[in-house]
C-alpha cells in the first residue's frame, strides 16, 4: 500500500521510516503515466531491487531516501519504458531486402515466409537481439512477438542476455490447405507446440521472458486450434495474439467459408477475451468493433507497416472509434523497418488527424497511453508495467533533453509525440537493471553484433535465391 505524502509524494506505508534504495535519479520531470497521470517537474525516483522504492518531487525523496547511487536526472525526462505489442524478433536482418510494391499474399508467401525460412537458428539469434537490441536503445522495454519465430530456443537465448520483458511464441499454423495433407495432425502438432513452450517457458514467478501460445492467425489457423490456443492461454496464465484484416483478404476468406466476419467468427466459437489481442484490424466493420468492445478483446494496431504497405487504415481503419468504445488499443512496430516505438506513436496521433479532417483525433497523451499503459493491460502486465509507480517493476527511460528536438521544452508529453524520437534514449532500466546507459548498451557487445548480423543478412539473402531489387544501378 501507497500514500500520499506531501506535495504528491508516494511511498510504502511505513511513514518516517527512511527508505534505502540502490538508486535515487533527481532533479527530472517525471512522465508518471499513473491513475492520474501526473507530470512531476524537478522530480525524482528511487529503486530498490527490480522495484521503484518512491516517485515525487526531489526534495520530499532526498529527505527520505538513502541510495547508494545518486543520479542527478536534471537533464531527463523520466517515461515508463515503451511496450511495443507487435513486432517479429526475427525480420530484421531481411529489412531492406524487401520490395516496397508487392500486394499483401505475395508479399507474404513469396518473399517473407521464404527469407524466414532460410535462417539457421543462429541467424534467428542474432535476429533476435539485434531487434531486442534496437528496442532498448529507443526505449522499449517490454515486446509481444507476433508469433513467428521458427528456433525458439535460441531466439529465447539470444533475447535473454540482453536483458529486455517480453512475450515470445513459436510458429504455431495448423490449416491443411491442400487435400493431401492431414488436418488433424497438423493441429496436433501445432496444439503440442504450444503447450510444450508454456511448459519450457512459463510466466511464473515475474521472469522477464515467457512462451504465450502466439498464433500466426489470418486464415491459417483452424477453429480446433483457436479453441485449443485460448485453453492453453487462460489455464497458463498468459495471452494470445494473432493476425487479423490488415487488407480485405481475411474478411473476404472467413465471408466465403464460415459466412461471417472474421470477429465474428471468433466471437463465435467463443475464443475472444480480454487475453486475447488481434493484430492491424484495418479492415474491421462497426459490427466487428461492437463485438470487440462486448468481449474485451484488445487491438493492436501497427501504423508504420500499415502506411508502408498500403494497407488502407486511414481510409477505412475504425480506430477512432474502436478508442470510444472502450477498446485498449496498443501500438507495434511490426517488421523490423522500424523498433523505436516513437514512430508509430507519432503516427497514430497524426493519420486519422489528417484522414478525417478533425485535429482532435487521438491527441499527443493518448498516442502515449497506447505505448506504455495500454500495452501493459492488453497483455495483463498493468500490476507489474507501463506506469511509474511506487511497487511497480522498475522498468523506465531517460530522455535527454540536451538536444534540439527537445529545446525549448515546455510540454513533454508533446515532446515525446511530436519533436522527438528514440535516438534520444540515454538511459533505459529494464527490472532494476540499467541496461543502456549513456547510448550504449550494457548487456551485449553492439559491435559484435553489428558484425554478425552484416554476414548472416548476406548469407540469408544470398541463400534464398530471391532477386535484390534496387530502383538505380548499384556499381
Ligand atoms: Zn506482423
Amino acid at each position: 500500500m501507497t500514500k500520499l505524502v506531501g506535495q504528491g509524494v508516494l511511498q510504502p506505508d511505513f511513514d518516517a521510516s527512511p527508505i534505502s534504495a540502490d538508486t535515487l535519479i533527481v532533479g527530472s520531470t517525471i512522465v508518471t503515466m499513473d491513475g492520474q497521470r501526473r507530470i512531476i517537474t524537478d522530480g525524482a525516483l528511487a529503486i530498490t531491487g527490480d522495484r521503484i522504492a518512491a516517485i515525487g518531487k526531489r526534495a520530499e525523496l532526498e529527505r527520505m531516501v538513502t541510495a547508494r547511487e545518486v543520479i542527478d536526472g536534471r537533464r531527463f525526462v523520466i517515461t515508463p519504458g515503451f511496450v511495443n505489442g507487435h513486432v517479429h524478433l526475427t525480420e530484421i536482418l531481411i529489412k531492406g531486402f524487401l520490395p516496397e510494391n508487392l500486394d499483401f499474399e505475395e508479399g507474404v508467401w513469396r518473399w517473407v515466409t521464404p527469407l524466414y525460412e532460410s535462417h539457421s537458428p543462429q541467424e534467428q539469434g542474432i535476429a533476435a537481439r539485434l531487434t531486442a537490441l534496437g528496442m532498448l536503445r529507443s526505449g522499449t522495454t517490454c515486446f509481444l512477438e507476433a508469433g513467428t519465430v521458427l528456433a525458439l530456443d535460441a531466439v529465447f537465448e539470444a533475447v535473454a542476455e540482453t536483458g529486455i520483458r517480453g512475450r515470445v511464441g513459436e510458429w504455431a499454423m495448423d490449416r491443411a490447405f491442400s487435400p493431401d495433407q492431414d488436418q488433424t495432425a497438423s493441429t496436433d502438432r501445432a496444439l503440442k507446440i504450444l503447450e510444450a513452450e508454456l511448459i519450457r517457458y512459463p510466466g511464473r514467478d515475474g521472469q522477464l521472458l515467457a512462451a504465450w501460445p502466439l498464433l500466426i492467425g489470418h486464415n491459417t489457423n483452424t477453429d480446433a486450434l483457436w479453441r485449443g490456443a485460448k485453453q492453453l492461454a487462460d489455464d497458463h496464465g498468459a495471452g494470445i495474439s494473432a493476425h487479423m484484416s490488415p487488407a480485405v483478404d481475411d474478411p473476404n476468406w472467413y465471408l466465403a467459408n464460415t459466412g461471417k466476419r472474421p470477429v465474428e467468427h471468433l466471437a463465435e466459437l467463443g475464443v475472444l477475451g480480454p487475453n486475447v489481442s488481434l493484430t492491424h484490424m484495418v479492415h474491421v466493420d462497426s459490427a466487428e468493433v461492437a463485438l470487440l468492445a462486448e468481449t474485451g478483446a484488445n487491438v493492436i494496431h501497427c501504423p508504420w507497416a500499415a502506411m508502408k504497405g498500403g494497407y488502407g487504415s486511414t481510409a477505412v481503419g475504425l480506430f477512432p472509434e474502436m478508442a470510444a468504445a472502450g477498446i485498449t488499443i496498443m501500438l507495434g512496430t511490426d517488421g523490423s523497418d522500424t523498433t523505436d516505438m516513437m514512430r508509430p506513436m507519432a503516427l497514430m496521433a497524426g493519420l486519422f488527424k489528417d484522414a478525417r479532417r478533425d485535429a482532435s483525433i487521438f491527441p499527443a497523451h493518448l498516442a502515449l497511453e497506447m505505448a506504455t499503459i495500454n500495452g501493459a493491460k492488453a497483455m495483463g502486465l498493468s500490476d507489474r508495467i507501463g506506469s511509474l509507480e511506487v511497487g511497480k517493476k522498475a522498468d523506465f527511460v531517460l530522455h535527454d533533453t540536451d538536444r534540439p528536438e527537445w529545446k525549448p521544452l515546455l510540454n513533454p508529453v508533446n515532446h515525446l509525440v511530436w519533436s522527438a524520437d528514440g535516438r534520444a534514449v540515454h538511459s533505459v532500466w529494464v527490472n532494476g537493471r540499467r541496461v543502456v546507459d549513456n547510448y550504449r548498451c550494457t548487456t551485449i557487445d553492439e559491435e559484435a553484433l553489428y558484425s554478425e548480423a552484416q554476414a548472416a543478412a548476406e548469407a540469408i539473402t544470398g541463400r534464398s535465391g530471391l532477386p535484390s531489387i534496387c530502383a538505380w544501378p548499384v556499381l
